[in-house]
């Protein structure tokens, strides 16, 4: 199967393509890629925003072992991901040996010759052996004469929503914000979307967790159906602001982590302590709501991804303002999405770290983890997207303005 990156609603179109956004352009061009191995028959880097691996050997057939592990040192949630680029050098197939030194084989292996289009590698082609507590892949690679990346998921970096928050930007649709920078100096900001002198405040966060792009995959269709020429979209923007954080982890995700900043913490358990830069934006944002007598936050969803989709959200037997907003909405997305079941799974402990639950106890505002499969079919990823965007909308403006 073949697919775009975020093909489902053609997010680039209009804006700089992935290889010229201007963060890729200022890279130097002059040296080739350090190889983490290399043969006369084949090299192996990791020389790109988003590639990971721990070290890798080449055989005398071209054949590779790759050896993943984590950024930090175990217990770390098992999301092993991995992204590497192979160069052949004559060869016509390899077989790719993916080791891991924790959990195991997750991703589905995807390949690209552009960081744009994205084919799964075909079922017959890998191998997981399920038998072992460490279970590895075996993957069966056909090579052509291009480089080939190889990943767990679509890469989609940070210079990918620059170029494409830029874009919307220069076409009037939004407005683009910097909130500060991350521990490692990148911009962490986003989109404001609507009324600026609105009431009433949604907010977006997206990618806390590096590999888990899918969320991300769901995300940009949400925010496009936000911006679109669409009556329902534009009543919309006339009532509400929403505050878009779609990267807000772009240290991990420009090292290939599993789950960690840069400071070895998981981003989604931190929101309350606040220890990490990255978490102390949003800690900003949020207390410059709860400041400002003229604002009010409705609603936040944060996107993720893990091996199904499911929203997690906070109880309908907790009073929110909106009031009873998740089942509303949710019901509504339901008929938006026939023949699709929605999964809800409803748990609060105040005083957890997590998005939801920090945003809950302190607005008393519904916080969602709008998470999506690993795996999910990205056609359908990208419906997913537009009409939880529309039932979002639709609810949200049923109810009087506050
Ligand atoms: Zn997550």
């Amino acid at each position: 199967m073949r697919f775009a990156a975020l093909g489902a609603v053609a997010l680039l179109a209009g804006c700089a393509g992935l290889g010229e956004s201007p963060a890729r352009a200022a890279e130097p061009t002059t040296q080739g890629p350090e190889f983490a191995c290399e043969s006369e028959l084949l090299a192996i880097d990791t020389a790109f925003p988003g590639g990971a691996l721990s070290s890798c050997t080449i055989d005398d057939d071209g054949n590779v072992d790759i050896v993943i592990a984590p950024e930090d040192e175990p217990p770390i949630n098992c999301s092993a991901w991995y992204a590497f680029r192979i160069t052949p050098r004559g060869v016509s197939e390899t077989q790719v040996k993916l080791s891991y030194t924790a959990c195991g084989h997750r991703y589905w292996p995807k390949t690209s010759t552009d960081l744009a289009t994205w084919d799964y590698v075909p079922a017959g082609d890998v191998e997981v052996d399920e038998f072992s507590g460490l279970d590895f892949a075996r993957v069966d690679l056909q090579l052509g004469d291009e480089p080939v990346f190889v990943a767990g998921q679509e890469i989609l970096p940070q210079e990918t929503y620059d170029a494409w928050m830029l874009g919307k930007a220069q076409a009037g649709q939004a407005q683009r914000f910097v909130l500060g920078n991350s521990a490692e100096g990148r911009a962490i900001g986003g989109l404001a979307i609507g009324n600026t002198g609105a009431r009433e405040l949604v907010v977006l966060v997206g990618r806390q967790h590096p590999p888990e792009v899918t969320g991300a995959l769901a995300m940009f269709p949400f925010m496009e159906t936000l911006m679109a020429d669409t009556d329902l979209a534009r009543a919309f923007r006339e009532r509400f602001l929403v505050v878009a954080v779609p990267i807000l982890n772009p240290d991990g995700v420009a090292r290939g982590h599993w789950r960690h900043n840069t400071g070895g913490v998981d981003l989604n358990r931190d929101w309350g302590p606040f220890t990490q830069p990255e978490t102390q934006l949003m800690q900003g944002l949020l207390n410059a709501i709860a400041a400002n007598e003229a604002q009010d936050l409705v609603l936040m969803l944060d996107f993720h991804s893990t091996s199904h989709d499911v929203f997690y959200t906070i109880p309908d037997e907790l009073p929110t303002e909106p009031e009873l907003f998740t089942a509303r909405w949710l019901e509504r997305y339901g008929e938006l999405m026939p023949g699709y079941e929605v999964n809800r799974d409803s748990n609060h402990t105040s005083g957890s770290s997590v998005s939801k639950a920090y945003v809950y106890d302190t607005f008393g505002a519904p916080g969602v983890t709008f998470e999506l499969g690993d795996e999910t079919d990205r056609e359908l990823i990208g419906r997913i997207g537009v009409q939880g965007a529309v039932a979002m909308m639709e609810t949200l403006l049923a109810d009087e303005a506050q």
